[in-house]
């Protein structure tokens, strides 16, 4: 701990004051270092950089002191040691996974995850002889049953996309424990704002920060946050090797975007909850998936657990896929699309976007029917996003 990060401050400080450190030129808002490399004082110094024997910027592919600093906000607001910043949230998954896992070790997954984490999982790590099984989500036997002698790393993500399933990580990690293996939680739908996952035993957090860490639509960017041994030597050595780094512009984005989270989430959760409500409501709408309901089956989990019920929720319509099509396409304001985390409102047909590529049986295992519309709730006027959806859903009546 040092000045930029009390321990007694709160989520909502801390992404406002950690992990800046004014320069000599007494800037308020933070500076973008735009620099590839840093020089030495004379060739004793860089040699004593180069061999570890210093510490310091030696090139921005290792550190970049903007990348450093959205990197202790994000750590300081988890209640993490230590973050490593990287250039998608994807490469947050490999650098992860290829840091950790050797030739012979074993994942298992909840069979609910992000598509690009299970065709990494699948095709890229498969190749290199790391397994991965996949378990239904919420079934924390069938989590405990996956694990084999060989199982390294639990991998999660809760709540779930798109129906957002709520997965008690205590009961998780508890397991973790037991088999001498690391529990990777990828908190992208709540953010630390909403869930603590470190409170729960996690020993790893992930972010994909182009999503609700940016919040606006912006930039491309990953992290992984940890102890100082498993994420600042084990991951980090992966990264400065490999090379999949966030940029300091980038970096700039989201360690500005942070100062806003704590408000954003509120408000994203607030609308996505007017909106839950509302929907159950709708003689067109079967059912409504959003763990801030009292229908939802994890509801008492999600309070538990979160602080907030986050800016995500999904419903089924009547008549399956056109039902679903006449509300998307029966919007005007609502932008439609797959990405998530926007101060836009976006609205998604899974079924034939992004869970299109996996077989109609397993798309009906994993609970996502032809009439389901997923919506991640902007930072609109939540009686515009409804009067938006009125037409679509009234002529579901008709
Ligand atoms: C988008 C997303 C990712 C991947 O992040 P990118 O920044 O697109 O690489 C990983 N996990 C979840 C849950 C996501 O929504």
């Amino acid at each position: 701990m040092n000045e930029n990060d009390q321990p007694t401050w709160g989520t909502a400080t801390r992404g406002v004051r950690a992990g800046h450190s004014r320069t000599p030129e007494g800037e308020h808002s933070e500076p973008i270092f735009a620099t590839s490399s840093f020089v030495f004082d004379s060739a004793d110094q860089a040699a004593a950089r180069f061999a570890g024997d210093e510490p310091g910027n030696i090139y921005s592919r290792f550190t970049n002191p903007t990348v450093r600093a959205f990197g202790e906000r994000l750590a300081a607001m988890e209640g993490g040691e230590c973050c490593v910043a990287t250039s998608s949230g994807m490469s947050a998954i490999l650098s992860t996974c290829l840091g950790l896992l050797e030739q012979g070790d074993h994942i298992v997954a909840a069979n609910t995850l992000f598509g690009s984490t299970i065709s990494l999982f699948n095709n890229y790590l498969g190749k290199l002889g790391i397994r991965t099984s996949y378990v239904a989500t919420t079934d924390v036997d069938a989590w405990r049953e996956a694990v084999t002698p060989d199982t390294r790393m639990l991998f999660v993500e809760t709540p779930s996309n798109p129906l957002t399933e709520v997965v008690d990580i205590a009961a998780l990690a508890q397991i973790a424990r037991e088999h001498d293996c690391w529990l990777v939680v990828d908190n992208c739908f709540c953010t630390p704002a909403l869930q603590k996952p470190f409170d729960f035993g996690a020993d790893i957090v992930i972010h994909s920060a182009t999503k609700f860490l940016d919040g606006q639509g912006r930039a491309l960017g990953g992290a992984v946050i940890g102890d100082a041994e498993t994420v600042g030597e084990k991951v980090f050595g992966f990264l400065r090797t490999a090379g999949p780094a966030m940029s300091p512009f980038n970096a700039w984005i989201f360690h500005k975007a942070l100062e806003t989270l704590e408000v954003r989430m509120r408000a994203h959760s607030e609308n996505a909850q007017t909106l839950a409500t509302w929907l159950e409501a709708q003689p067109g709408v079967t059912r409504v998936h959003y763990p801030g309901l009292a229908s939802h089956p994890q509801h008492e989990l999600a309070s538990r657990q979160q602080t907030g019920f986050g800016g995500i929720l999904a419903f089924e319509v009547a008549g399956g896929r056109a039902g679903a099509w006449r509300v998307i396409n029966g919007t005007r304001m609502l932008s439609i699309t797959a990405n998530l985390g926007d101060t836009r409102t976006t609205i998604v047909h899974p079924a034939s976007t992004t869970h299109s590529r996996i077989s109609a049986e397993e798309r009906a295992r994993a609970g996502i029917g032809d009439g389901l519309v997923r919506i991640s709730a902007g930072l609109e006027n939540v009686e515009d996003i409804i009067a938006d959806l009125e037409p679509g859903l009234a002529a579901l009546d008709a």
